[in-house]
């Protein structure tokens, strides 16, 4: 099975990424974690995208597509792809379409998260994720441990991402709103749409993408 997360920034989509490739041997492609995986190691691509990234507007499609490519061709099939934070254009979700084409594979089904902006905004300012394992924590519903460690890995690199602050925040916001949205219209009318309320706790979230998914 191969799907798409798709909500605005801080909608949760790495979160529940996170479950079902924990339950269903899925594999996640996040185009943001990719592009921050090139920063940290200083690609001549990493640094090219980093004032973009922390202005919180989109890289170019050419960019994510190159690295969604890669990753298609490179990464064994497994139970399926989830694909988070990508497509964000009309451009890429064309593209998307085409690469699992000719890998004779196919869409099947299209999440949307929906999560209301002043949410969205609490969310991302209260976020940090391990900087080992990725876990992600929230200060006020899931706090990093007082013991300082992970609780997943057991790590102490409690980590905010340099674009989780109000400003690159309301660029997100505008970006997903006039680039990415459009989508939901196109995978509606594709007939792969599903939408869950994203608004509610891990486990309830995770039980409507379950059932969604059927
Ligand atoms: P979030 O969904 O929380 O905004 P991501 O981790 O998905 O964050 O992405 C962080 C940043 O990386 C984006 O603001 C953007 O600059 C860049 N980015 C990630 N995925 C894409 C994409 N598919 N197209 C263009 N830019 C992207
Ligand atoms: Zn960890």
């Amino acid at each position: 099975m191969n799907i798409i997360l798709l909500g605005p920034p801080g909608a949760g989509k790495g979160t529940q990424a996170r479950i079902l490739v924990d339950e269903r041997d899925m594999v996640q492609l996040s185009t943001g974690d990719m592009l921050r995986a090139a920063r940290t190691s200083g690609t001549a691509m990493g640094k090219k995208v980093a004032d973009v990234m922390d202005r919180g507007e989109l890289v170019t499609d050419e960019i994510v597509i190159g690295l969604i490519r890669e990753q298609l061709e490179d990464t064994s099939h497994a139970g399926g792809f989830i694909f988070d934070g990508f497509p964000r254009t009309l451009a890429q979700a064309d593209a998307l379409g085409a690469l699992l084409a000719d890998m004779g594979h196919k869409l099947d089904c299209v999440i949307e998260m929906q999560v209301d902006d002043d949410a969205l905004v609490a969310r991302i300012t209260a976020r940090s994720t391990c900087g080992n394992c990725g876990e992600v924590y929230n200060d006020a519903t899931k706090p990093w441990p007082a013991d300082g460690k992970c609780s997943n890995c057991g790590g102490t690199d409690q980590t905010r991402r340099a674009d989780d602050n109000e400003e690159s925040l309301k660029t997100r916001l505008l970006a997903y709103y006039k680039q990415t949205s459009p989508l939901i219209g196109y995978y509606y009318a594709k007939g792969d749409l599903k939408s869950v309320d994203g608004l509610g706790s891990m486990e309830a979230v995770a039980a409507a993408i379950k059932g969604a998914l059927g």
